[in-house]
């Protein structure tokens, strides 16, 4: 219990040093800062009764409180159990505080009028970033694409400068800039699915990213620093969304299964199972030739992920010992050793 929530501290650490967590100043990212810790010992906490949230913080050794500008309030008569003051390039001084909450599992969640959990399938992609196995589709947001567009510009600068020179070190510093920027949009925008998705279903399914980059890694031809570019981005939305699931899915008593071994999710009819044909990239629907049904391209392959999930899912669920939860995460290329072991 206790490793638990030492877990549950260490990211929501985690999350607050990324810029999701709970801090009275937003920090710009991407640049050197100097930053110090204060644990529980070293600061004194005194809410408001008037502003609950809000107080004053005195530092150890320091006889006056901060002078603080809240820019959100702590939950209600919290304690915050941490303290990060640090102070960015433009000499601004920032104080980030990590409160600990008791997160309860939320209840389980089935589908309707029958002991089946509810489940998710989801298929990352290019045409669309996530695709739910409903239909649901989640598209790159426009900012996003912008900012592809202005790396990938930023990029080919980068390659046309002299290697140590100055201005190369300015390009590569916009860079690591706009990496920053594409990466807390993207969260913010992950953050509210995973959560919904979380909220909404008992049992979550992936496809792991290795498998996901055997097959678009095949693709890119005649455009390859495109194609690695866009790898990069698919990449990067995949390991976030991996990340909030594999954490909510533990705070809320979720399970989340990575399919992590290939298998057609694609080509796979959902409907009957049978192999279809192997289809370009620009290939958006297809019949297929077995049972007629016309098929959207990715809600296909995320029903056929969800499934291959749930398969997984009654593997540990229904083997021994009965009654027992299912875990957190079923990853199928451990599951194999594990159901061996037994
Ligand atoms: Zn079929």
């Amino acid at each position: 219990m206790l490793q638990q929530s030492l877990r549950h501290l260490d990211q929501a650490y985690q999350r607050f040093f990324k810029g999701q967590g709970q801090y009275p100043e937003r920090k710009k990212k991407g640049r050197s800062r100097d930053a110090a810790v204060y644990v529980r010992t070293g600061f004194k906490w005194m809410e408001d009764p008037k502003r609950p949230g809000t107080g004053l913080i005195t530092l150890a050794k320091q006889s006056q409180p901060l002078d603080i500008r809240w820019s959100r309030a702590l939950p209600a008569g919290t304690v915050p159990v941490r303290l990060s003051v640090t102070r960015d390039r433009a000499g601004r001084y920032f104080v980030s505080t990590l409160v600990e909450e008791r997160i309860a599992p939320l209840p389980a969640v089935f589908v309707a009028e029958s002991r089946e959990p509810k489940a998710v399938g989801l298929d990352l992609g290019l045409a669309s970033l996530v695709t739910l196995d409903d239909g649901t589709k989640l598209d790159h947001p426009r900012l996003l694409k912008r900012y592809a567009e202005k790396l990938a510009r930023l990029q080919r600068e980068l390659h046309k400068k002299v290697k140590g020179s100055r201005n190369r070190a300015k390009v590569r510093q916009r860079i690591v800039r706009l990496y920053a920027l594409i990466g807390d949009v993207r969260r913010d925008m992950l953050d509210k699915l995973t959560t919904r998705l979380v909220r909404e279903n008992q049992v979550l399914v992936v496809e792991d990213l290795s498998v996901v980059t055997l097959l678009r890694a095949a693709r890119g031809r005649g455009r390859r620093r495109k194609a690695k570019l866009n790898q990069a981005i698919l990449d990067a939305g995949w390991g976030e969304l991996l990340r909030q699931l594999r954490y909510k899915c533990e705070w809320y008593g979720r399970t989340l299964v990575i399919v992590d071994r290939f298998f057609p999710s694609t080509r796979r009819c959902s409907t009957c199972h049978a192999k279809g044909p192997k289809m370009d990239v620009s290939v958006r629907t297809w019949a297929c030739a077995e049972c007629g049904v016309v098929h959207d391209r990715d809600v296909n392959a995320a029903v056929n992920i969800r499934d291959e999930g749930m398969r997984l899912y009654w593997l540990v669920a229904a083997g021994p010992p009965p009654g027992r939860k299912a875990p957190t995460v079923i990853r199928a290329s451990e599951l194999e050793e594990c159901l061996l072991a037994a």
